[in-house]
């Protein structure tokens, strides 16, 4: 396991500016930060970012893209992060898809989303989790049959972000069954709008709607739009995962939160208080130098699954803690409608942190991960 040690170069710190002078002329005074996923669907604000070519940077300039480094990339995700800006249009496909097509799609896959993904105009969820898939993705049970030209999907996702506001999801799903249940899963570039597909709202606690259940009910998915190869769905499903983890959004969550409690309250903090965010500070700076040198290490072509599951870990624990030390020291009421930023932020962190170690792959599993690859590396 490497993390080596590494540094914004002068241009790196030059696009930081750029993103954060567009940021600043862009979101109004009284913004409210959206918490890690938590930014809004807003797609003026996704096609806007395109035309500075801050969506799918890392897509190559023959398909639209900018062509840019994992750590250019990291750059400006960081800042969109930090300050809770609506990325969650094309979150998914820029950080996830774009990728995978890449990787696995066909030339005619590539051509067709790439360049729609870049412009911030054609927007993915992840069709992964199932009532009894989640953890154990190897299990799923949405089964593909095939038909002339094509294949037919029976079976319910859940969980399934955003998709009741998105154009597709890549759907893994069983299209033999297989005595090695690893074999026999196969990737699917499914239409959130095909006919025979039922999107159906599950409300967070706070009533907000980000999740659905999916069901599929006899879809149609054309021939062209099985993504990579049949029965190699879960090859490609695992380094798929890897592009899900490790980068800014998993110990950036809360950074508003934090913000709004030395905004708003620094003048009159007093020692436990100054304690606390000293402690939060640092420890997201050390947090934050792991993840910026596993996006140095993709620049320079590794695969650092092992640390990118690692940071997660930690990150996503630094973001539960930082919600709990901040109600501690805050002394506060929880309070939706409350006055201040602050109270309102604290109120659905309060409520949205436990999700933090879940989505992308619970703290177990990918503790799990981890030592399976450390073994590995050992014998
Ligand atoms: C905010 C959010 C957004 C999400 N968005 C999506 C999405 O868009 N698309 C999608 O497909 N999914 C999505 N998910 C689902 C998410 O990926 C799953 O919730 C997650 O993988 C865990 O699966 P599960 O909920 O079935 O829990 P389970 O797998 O049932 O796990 C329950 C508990 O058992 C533990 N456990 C399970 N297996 C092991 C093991 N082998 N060893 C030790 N402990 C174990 C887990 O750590 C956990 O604590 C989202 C989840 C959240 C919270």
């Amino acid at each position: 396991m490497i993390f080596a040690p590494t540094e914004l170069t002068p241009a790196e710190e030059r696009l930081r500016r750029d993103v954060r002078e567009f940021l600043a002329a862009e979101l109004p005074p009284d913004f409210r930060p959206g918490l890690g996923l938590g930014g809004r669907h807003d797609p003026e604000f996704s096609r806007k970012l395109a035309a500075h070519g801050w969506v799918g940077m890392a897509i190559p300039t023959e398909y639209g893209g900018g062509g840019a480094t994992p750590v250019e990339r990291f750059v400006v995700v960081e800042e969109l992060l930090a300050a809770g800006a609506p990325i969650l249009a094309h979150w998914v496909a820029e950080r996830q898809t774009a990728p995978t097509l890449l990787a696995f799609g066909t030339q005619e896959q590539r051509e067709w989303f790439l360049p729609r993904i870049a412009a911030g105009e054609c927007w993915f969820s992840l069709g992964m989790s199932e009532p009894d898939a989640g953890s154990d993705l190897a299990s799923v049970r949405t089964a593909a049959t095939k038909v002339d030209g094509g294949w037919l999907v029976n079976g319910t996702k859940i969980w399934t972000s955003a998709a009741h506001l998105n154009h597709f999801f890549v759907v893994l799903c069983r299209t033999s069954p297989a005595e090695d249940r690893h074999h026999g899963l196969s990737q699917l570039i499914v239409d959130l709008h095909a006919p025979g597909l039922k999107v159906s709202p599950i409300h967070y606690l706070d009533g907000g709607h980000h999740f659905n259940e999916v069901v599929f009910d006899d879809v149609f998915v054309p021939d062209d739009r099985v993504l990579g190869e049949v029965g190699a769905g879960w090859h490609q499903v695992t380094s798929e995962l890897a592009y899900e983890r490790s980068g800014p959004d998993r110990y950036l969550s809360v950074f508003g939160l934090l913000k709004a409690f030395v905004t708003e309250f620094g003048e009159s903090f007093d020692d436990a208080q100054r304690a606390a965010v000293g402690r939060a500070s640092a420890k997201l700076w050390t947090i934050r130098q792991l993840s910026l040198a596993v996006a140095r290490s993709l620049e320079r072509g590794a695969a650092p699954a092992v640390e990118a599951a690692l940071v997660k870990d930690i990150g996503t624990l630094y973001e539960q803690e930082v919600v709990e030390v901040l109600r501690h020291v805050a002394g506060q009421e929880i309070d939706p409608g409350g006055a201040r930023m602050f109270e309102r932020l604290l109120a659905e962190a309060v409520q949205t942190a436990p999700a933090f170690t879940l989505r992308g792959g619970t703290t177990e599993v990918l503790r799990s991960i981890a030592a399976k690859g450390l073994t590995g590396a050992r014998r």
